[in-house]
């Protein structure tokens, strides 16, 4: 079938609309109309080959809410008109140790939603089954596809690592990931530091969930502060400083991706093991889960809506830093 697509022709360049074309859904597989994409970081990193995996004409768009418009042989026909999720990860092979484990998002041949396929800021996309992700009432569809990638990547930290709600939780930066990392952290129970270089966010913060909010800068005046320091920046850290602030047996959880890499002395993590870890998105089932918790708590990104004919200007906008916390690009395509 023909499908409308936003492509990049090469490295760089802006999205225009195009035509492509996407054979039926195969075993397994999942068709979703697209109503509302999200725009992530990661796609500007895919737009820019930054990790070297990009291949052109590319469509980025991995934050996807979608109808069900066809399905393959093996899959459930009573999906067909309902309301789906999709985020990062669109396949995994269903039969490696990992899948079979239950952390199919460590599957060394999952397939990106973006990588090699197009992804959401289209007419239309395809999943495979197991990575899509039903909307539960309470989730709002139109500003539900943050979940499907930025909410997943700070919920892992707290669900998948069993963090107990007794802990002190500190959030660095307050974003398109921070800014639903507080959320959860304070609906999980636990006590929320919002660290910030901007104190001009701090009533936003406090609105989001931070019982306080401290600036960066005084960081090494709480040693041993918090059971988990959740990264979200992108920008180089006074890491000895951060793993100071972690208590024993703290632990600092990196997401955002510094350009160089990061120098961590080792002497604190020996005699208080403490311990720096990280994590690609989760597993269908930790997705499942995240979008039940926010239906039950009333967990929601904060979106700013635009056509998907406007995705130029997003891109533009989320490339300055202009925009609170995400943006929604709406369809059709
Ligand atoms: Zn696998
Ligand atoms: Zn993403």
């Amino acid at each position: 079938m023909e499908i409308t697509v936003w492509q990049a022709a090469a490295k760089g360049a802006p999205l225009e609309r195009s035509k492509a074309t996407l054979l039926d859904p195969g075993p397994d597989e999942v068709l979703l109309e697209v109503l509302h994409c999200g725009l992530c970081h990661s796609d500007l990193s895919m737009l820019e080959n930054a990790w070297g995996v990009s291949t052109y004409p590319l469509v980025p768009g991995h934050e996807v809410v979608g109808r069900v418009a066809a399905v393959g042989a093996g899959v459930d026909s009573g999906l067909l008109g309902t309301t789906q999720g999709l985020g990062w990860i669109a396949g995994s092979c269903r039969h490696c140790d990992w899948c079979l484990g239950g952390n199919a998002n460590l599957c060394p041949s999952l397939e990106a939603s973006v990588v090699g396929r197009h992804g959401g800021f289209a007419s239309h996309v395809m999943a495979h089954q197991d990575w899509i992700v039903p909307i539960p009432d309470g989730v709002s569809p139109a500003d539900a596809g943050p979940l499907f990638c930025g909410g997943i990547t700070v919920f892992a930290p707290l669900f998948d690592e069993a963090v107990s709600p007794t802990a002190r939780v500190a959030v660095i930066g307050i974003g398109g990931l921070g800014h639903l990392a507080l959320q959860f952290a304070r609906a999980w129970g636990c006590e929320v530091t919002a660290l910030t270089t901007s104190l001009a966010k701090a009533d936003e913060a406090r609105r989001l969930g931070a019982h306080r909010v401290m600036a960066l800068s005084e960081l090494g005046s709480h040693p041993g502060a918090f059971d988990l320091v959740i990264n979200t920046s992108n920008h180089a850290l006074d890491w000895p400083v951060l793993i100071a602030s972690l208590a024993p047996l703290g632990r600092l959880h990196q997401l955002g991706v510094p350009l160089n890499p990061l120098q961590i002395p080792a002497f604190p993590l020996i005699a208080g093991r403490r311990s720096v870890t990280g994590s690609p998105t989760s597993s269908p089932a930790s997705l499942r889960r995240m979008v039940e918790f926010c239906a039950r708590h009333g967990i929601a990104p904060l979106v700013e809506h635009l056509p998907m004919a406007e995705i130029n200007t997003a891109i533009a906008r989320l490339h300055q830093g202009d925009v609170r916390y995400r943006f929604v690009l709406d369809g059709p395509a």
